[in-house]
């Protein structure tokens, strides 16, 4: 499948460890399947992976803010 970001590479269905930073802080969101494209870096997921991956991020904004909070 072409990627519809870039138009130049083509999409390949994988699982990653996907890297997120927040407010400075960094994790990995572990075991993230979609479908990356190998030009542009652009990924696309199902939803069901997008919900889990939206997730994932909120709640590690949520736990980063609480330590900010605390400090
Ligand atoms: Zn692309």
């Amino acid at each position: 499948m072409q990627c519809p970001f870039c138009g130049e590479g083509s999409l390949v269905h994988q699982t990653r460890d996907m890297p997120y930073t927040y407010d400075g802080e960094s994790t990995v969101i572990p075991n993230v399947t979609g479908d990356f494209c190998g030009a542009c870096g652009e990924c696309v997921f199902t939803d069901r992976e997008s919900k889990r991956i939206g997730d994932a991020m909120l709640a590690f904004n949520k736990a980063v803010n609480a330590r900010n909070a605390a400090a």
